[in-house]
């Protein structure tokens, strides 16, 4: 495509249908997934539309300004840019979330930890709210889907960065639940001695991939996810020794400690958990794809 044409090439002129079907093939031959929908995503995106209106315009010409922005675009996914934050969002238990370079992505299997968490909420009875702390919130994905579907409790969302923090305020914001929880800076518990009572539920969704893993991920995730999201240090599991050694100290008696694992990671935490010797009844969940993707315990009588 040729945008010195502005929006006509040979005469004929760029039309909506005609840029989805280029857009497709070009990102197909450059091994972008989905190239169609992402086509679709970015080209909606460009024209400040929802995706679903670009059926309704098919034959819509393109303004030569338009172009350059969907060109540039794809660009950005040609050089392995998520899509997520190309377009500033993310869906997370069907809830919109702002995101960008300074948090991870939410991934569709932290969904189970957060039906993990509201199953445990579940089973209380008293209408007492409770504490609920989400550690390490990021985009503040898991406060935001526990404190939408269960509004009544008191929550927590902590992350060692500022700019995170601040994202996750928006996000609380944009699904007016600003009052609902309470946002701290700080590093894992570190910032929560002396604050008020102990909590009735931890959860967090640690960095968990070791070190020399990283860059044989996907493009998409090392060149643009936070390293400080991803880096659970050489075996992966520093931040779990980190949590686990100190989350008990700040449970309420019978309080439950739930964290989101790597596929192979069960055992390694399992035996944290037992030499740390602070807490029982340790489980786990299976994610959709029949991971072990869930463990959860409760603070020892
Ligand atoms: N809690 C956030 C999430 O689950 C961020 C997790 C992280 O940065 N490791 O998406």
């Amino acid at each position: 495509m040729n945008d010195e044409s502005a929006a006509s090439t040979n005469g004929a002129q760029w039309t909506i249908i005609k840029l989805i079907r280029w857009a497709t093939s070009y990102l197909n031959s450059h091994d972008v997934d989905s190239p169609r929908a992402t086509g679709e995503i970015l080209l909606a995106h460009a024209l400040h539309l929802d995706r679903i209106d670009l059926y309704l315009r098919f034959d819509q010409p393109l303004e030569a300004a338009e172009l350059r922005t969907f060109k540039a675009l794809i660009k950005r996914r040609i050089a392995r840019e998520p899509v997520a934050y190309i377009v500033g969002k993310k869906e997370f238990w069907s809830l919109d979330f702002d995101v960008n370079e300074d948090v991870l992505i939410p991934r569709p299997e932290t969904e189970c930890l957060v039906e993990a968490a509201l199953d445990h909420l579940a089973e209380i009875t008293s209408r007492r709210p409770r504490r609920i702390l989400d550690l390490g919130t990021g985009s503040g994905a898991i406060a935001v889907a526990l404190a939408s579907q269960k509004p009544h409790h008191i929550y927590f969302a902590s992350d060692r960065f500022q700019s995170a923090v601040e994202l996750a305020r928006r996000n609380a914001g944009r699904h007016d639940l600003c009052r609902s929880i309470h946002f701290l800076v700080g590093d894992w518990l570190s910032s929560f001695k002396g604050i008020g009572d102990g909590f009735d539920m931890i959860v967090s969704n640690p960095p968990y991939i070791p070190s020399d893993g990283i860059n044989v991920l996907q493009p998409e995730i090392y060149r643009y996810e936070p390293i400080a999201a991803l880096d659970g240090n050489e075996d992966g599991l520093a931040c779990y020794r980190r949590i686990i050694k100190s989350a008990h100290i700040h449970l309420n008696p019978d309080g439950v400690l739930l964290l989101e694992i790597g596929h192979d990671q069960r055992e390694d935490v399992q035996q944290i958990v037992s030499r740390v010797g602070r807490y029982q009844d340790f489980n786990c969940a299976k994610d959709y794809s029949g991971y072990d993707r869930v463990v959860w315990m409760r603070k020892r009588d």
